[in-house]
């Protein structure tokens, strides 16, 4: 039974299993959705790391790339101390000197691939230069506000990067103050250009670029990157820089990161604008140049690193999705697994109950049947003794008939015997006087006389014979027999014989049948005396295998009282030795015996009718 707290409407409470169904999956996203970030996390940090290894080779590489293409020019100027046109041209200027020198620095310049090789006074004035020739020659020109000018003025190498006051053309400028008899007594610059540098990042797809002392970027792989500062300029920074005309009229403009991540020294993670202007992520490691106070910073793209993150971290929330539902089978499975145990413990369980219950009932069965056969020998002992005492009550009951007969076949004998006496005597008389007719007509009464006793002894022999339970009988010979042992009583009581059966062959000995008939008809004739009216039917019909013979009488019937006993032996309503009570039972009892019955019936016009059912003999085959 559900129990609901009273505050809580039975529509809105959810079912505590429903709301851990819930919390579990939610949980179950919450795992995957955080492996899935784990595995983002630990794949970006190690795809940065190895990004951050592969990075720093390659920053080196392309470090040592712009330093030797640097250093490839540092031995130049210094070279042009050893030209004796040179210091000849400073000490004692001439136009021839000048020519000479020009086109000796245009010669050198060609063979160096340099920009441009030139020769400054110590005023700072261009005195001989490679591009005499040209239209943006700087010949002439007073260069004397340039920084590398100050610097090698000063005996230091001129170290400058800067765009060409005169070509507007970018370049790094590398001086040596030259020197005689101890002083300086001019300039040398090459301008070179470093622009292969550019191309060779742009070929290699390599996104880099070098920022100089001012911070100011010079070299870009990106051309859109180039003249930007990488840190913020000030106000008096621009002033300066715009004054020193180093970047030309060139406007500064900043290279400020969208974002920016600390991930090390040099190590950054960066949001730049990308080559198409869209903000893209990267890996900026810098290092600074040797023998400059420049630095180079390497950009390494991060979107596929990203990508591949992405699919790692896709792959790990699959992997413990996959781990999550492997786990929830595995349960499952086993939750089955136990119920199955279960029940099969539990049908082991009621299978032993079973046949616990089946033994014990066996047990029982066993004890009831050895109980069974003891009662049913007993039964049988009964019925063995029962037959004993009935066939006995059988005899007994044909001795009580023979008894009840005999002073009617006294009387039926004592008839002849006295007409035999009176015909003998009569008949010898009638010899003696000769009259021979008559004496035979006597004769032939006698024998008559003499044939009827026969029948009447005849019958009682049989009367009394046993019989068997089985035999074969027919009913007219039977009915015959019976009322010719009754004849002296039909005659007594003269009652209307109604035979309303036709002949029938019966499955029981004759002698049998003719007894039943015999207590039936003297019942029958007893219950008729004294009766105004006097009738007898004997009516019968075949139904399916038997026969049923009903013997009814106009007598006064059967009072209530003594319908319940009428079966019963030695019940009988007859003075003295009149009856003895044993007719019904017996004539039941061989009815039975033959496997048919006997039944009384009370019919509503009066008088008591015995209902004799008996099976038909089977007709034989010949
Ligand atoms: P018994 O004839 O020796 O008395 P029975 O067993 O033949 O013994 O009959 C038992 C009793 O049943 C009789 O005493 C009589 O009261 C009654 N009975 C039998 N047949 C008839 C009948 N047809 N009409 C009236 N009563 C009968």
């Amino acid at each position: 039974m559900q129990c609901l707290s009273p505050s809580v409407p039975p529509a809105l409470a959810v079912k505590p299993h429903l709301l851990r169904q819930l919390l579990l999956t939610l949980l179950g996203i919450a795992l995957v959705l955080g492996c899935g970030y784990a595995g983002y996390r630990l794949s970006e940090a190690i795809g940065i790391r190895e990004l951050a290894a592969g990075g720093e080779r390659q920053l080196e590489l392309n470090a040592r790339a712009v330093e030797s293409e640097i250093g490839k020019y540092t031995y130049l100027p210094s070279l042009l101390e050893l030209e004796s046109g040179v210091s000849r041209l400073l000490l004692t200027p001439g136009s021839y000197r000048r020519q000479r020198l020009n086109d000796h620095l245009e010669g050198l310049n060609q063979r160096a691939g340099s920009l441009a090789v030139y020769v400054l006074d110590l005023d700072g004035r261009v005195v001989a230069t490679s591009n005499w020739n040209q239209p943006s020659s700087f010949l002439g020109e007073d260069l004397s506000f340039r920084d590398y000018y100050k610097q090698a003025v000063r005996g230091e190498p001129g170290r400058f990067y800067g765009v060409g006051s005169t070509t507007g053309e970018p370049g790094y400028y590398l001086a040596h103050g030259l020197r005689a008899n101890g002083r300086v007594i001019g300039v040398a610059v090459v301008k070179v250009r470093l622009d292969a540098l550019e191309k060779r990042w742009a070929d290699a797809r390599v996104e880099a670029y070098v920022s100089d002392e001012n911070g100011i970027i010079i070299l870009s792989s990106d051309p859109a990157r180039r003249l930007k500062a990488v840190r913020p300029l000030d106000d008096a920074d621009r002033e300066r820089l715009a004054r020193s005309l180093q970047y030309h009229w060139a406007t500064l403009q900043e290279l400020q990161p969208l974002a920016s991540r600390e991930l090390g020294a040099g190590l950054q993670e960066v949001r730049l604008d990308g080559p198409a202007g869209q903000p893209l992520d990267y890996l900026q490691q810098t290092r600074a140049l040797n023998d400059t106070a420049w630095h180079l910073t390497l950009l390494t793209p991060l979107a596929e690193q990203r990508r591949t993150a992405a699919s790692h971290g896709l792959l790990a929330g699959v992997v413990c999705a996959l781990l999550i539902f492997g786990g929830l089978a595995l349960n499952q499975r086993r939750k089955v697994i136990a119920t199955r145990l279960a029940a099969r413990e539990a049908l082991q369980r009621a299978n032993g109950e079973l046949e616990r219950k089946i033994a014990e009932r066996t047990l029982d069965l066993s004890a009831s049947n050895l109980l069974l056969q003891a009662e049913v020998r007993e039964r049988q002992q009964t019925e063995a003794n029962l037959r004993q005492a009935q066939d006995g009550l059988v005899q007994a009951g044909k001795l009580a008939v023979i008894g009840q007969m005999s002073t009617s076949i006294a009387h039926e004998l004592n008839q002849p015997l006295a007409a035999l006496r009176t015909l003998s005597a009569n008949a010898a008389r009638f010899l003696e006087r000769g009259a021979l007719d008559t004496a035979g007509s006597n004769l032939q009464a006698i024998g008559e006389l003499v044939d009827r006793m026969g029948r009447i002894t005849g019958s009682l022999r049989a009367f009394a014979r046993r019989g068997g339970d089985h035999g074969q009988a027919s009913l007219e010979q039977a009915v015959e027999a019976a009322l010719f042992l009754l004849h002296s009583r039909v005659e007594q009581e003269r009652p209307t014989l109604h035979r309303e059966f036709a002949e029938a062959r019966l499955a029981i000995d004759q002698t049998r049948l003719e007894q039943i008939l015999v207590n039936l008809l003297s019942n029958a004739l007893d219950a008729l005396r004294e009766q105004p009216r006097r009738e007898l039917w004997l009516s019968g019909a075949q139904y399916g295998a038997s026969y049923r013979l009903e013997v009814r009488d106009s007598g006064a019937g059967i009072p209530p009282d003594v319908r319940v006993h009428l079966f019963e032996p030695f019940f009988t309503t007859k003075p003295g030795e009149k009856g003895l009570g044993l007719g019904l039972t017996l004539s039941a009892s061989l009815a039975a015996a033959a496997g048919g019955s006997l039944v009384v019936r009370h019919p509503e016009e009066g008088g008591s009718a015995f209902i004799l059912d008996l099976p038909l003999q089977e007709p034989r085959d010949d």
